[in-house]
C-alpha cells in the first residue's frame, strides 16, 4: 500500500450534472476515495438514474483507477420515528438508496441511524433496527448500509459506540453493515482525540463495544462545538476545537490504513485543497 492509498482521502463532492462530475473532481484533486449523493438530500421521491448516467460514472470511475466510492442518503429519512407513516416513508426512501448504489456499483450507503423524537432510546434502537434488516433483505447484494455516529444532538441515536453496537446487533446482518465514524460528531458527543492518550482511550472503547472490521469509513471533519457539546458543526481541519493533533493520530493509526477518510467540510474558497494539504502534512 502507497502512502495515497493508506490515507485514502477523500471529499463529499458535488454530483450537480451529473455524479461522473465528482470523479472528475475527485482526479484533479487527487483523491483516493469519494463521497456522492444519489439523489437530492433534501427531497423524499426523485426519478431513477438515467442509465447513460451509470455509464459515464462507470467509465470515469474506470479512468480514475482508484478507490472506494459511497453515498449518504437523505436527510428526511428517520427510520427511528415512532409514527409509522414516516417510518414506511423512511423505509422505502433508504431501500431506493441502496439500489441507487447498487446500480452505480458503490461500496455503501451512510446513513445517519435516526431520531426517537420522544419515543425512547431502546425503542428507536429496536425500531431503526427492524427497519434496516428488512431494507437490507429486500436490497441488491452490493453496497453496505454504513451507520455514522451522530453527535447527539437533539435525540438522535448513534451518539456512543454503545447505541452503535445495539444497532449492529439487532440488526443482525454483520456482512451487510458498516460503520462510519464521523471525527466531529465523536468529539462532540464526547470522545477525546486531542492527545495521545485521550484518543488511546477513545479507541480502546471503540473496540470494546464494536469489531474494528466493522469501521469502513471515517469523516473527517474539525469541530466548531466544544467536547460534549453535541453541536454537529463541522469546521475546516486544525481551525476547530479538535485541532491538528487528533487528526495527525488518526492518520497514523494503522488500524485505519487504507479505510476512507472523507472530508465533509465547506468546499467554497478551494477549501477541499487546503484541507487536503494540512492532512497530507499531517500524515506519518
Ligand atoms: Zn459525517
Amino acid at each position: 500500500m502507497d502512502l495515497e492509498q493508506q490515507l485514502c482521502l477523500g471529499s463529499h463532492l458535488s454530483v450537480a450534472g451529473g455524479a461522473w462530475k465528482a470523479v472528475d473532481e475527485a482526479i484533479s484533486l487527487e483523491l483516493s476515495s469519494l463521497q456522492i449523493f444519489t439523489k437530492n438530500a433534501s427531497r423524499w421521491v426523485q426519478k431513477p438514474i438515467d442509465p447513460k448516467d451509470v455509464a459515464r460514472f462507470a467509465e470515469r470511475r474506470a479512468e480514475w483507477g482508484s478507490g472506494p466510492v459511497i453515498s449518504h442518503t437523505s436527510y428526511l429519512i428517520n427510520l427511528g420515528s415512532p409514527k409509522d407513516e414516516l417510518f414506511e416513508k423512511s423505509r422505502a426512501a433508504l431501500l431506493d438508496e441502496l439500489e441507487r448504489a447498487a446500480l452505480l456499483q458503490l461500496d455503501g450507503v451512510v446513513q445517519h441511524p435516526g431520531a426517537h423524537v420522544g419515543s425512547g432510546v431502546e425503542a428507536a434502537i429496536a425500531r431503526i433496527a427492524e427497519g434496516a434488516r428488512q431494507v437490507i433483505d429486500e436490497a441488491p447484494l452490493g453496497p453496505k448500509l454504513i451507520l455514522e455516529n451522530t453527535a447527539g444532538a437533539g435525540s438522535t441515536i448513534g451518539r456512543s459506540f454503545e447505541e452503535l453496537a445495539s444497532l449492529v446487533e439487532q440488526i443482525d446482518r454483520p456482512d451487510r453493515i458498516g460503520i462510519c465514524l464521523d471525527t466531529c460528531h465523536l468529539f462532540a458527543s464526547g470522545y477525546e482525540l486531542r492527545t495521545q492518550k485521550g484518543y488511546a482511550e477513545t479507541m480502546a472503547q471503540l473496540e470494546k463495544n464494536l469489531d474494528l472490521s466493522l469501521v469502513v469509513a471515517w469523516h473527517l471533519n474539525d469541530s466548531r462545538g466544544d467536547l460534549g457539546s453535541n453541536l454537529d458543526r463541522h469546521e475546516h481541519i486544525g481551525t476547530g476545537m479538535i485541532g491538528t493533533e487528533g487528526f495527525r493520530l488518526l492518520l497514523a493509526d494503522e488500524r485505519f490504513f487504507g479505510i476512507p477518510k472523507i472530508l465533509e467540510t465547506a468546499k467554497e474558497d478551494d477549501w477541499d485543497q487546503t484541507n487536503l494539504r494540512v492532512l497530507r502534512e499531517l500524515a506519518p
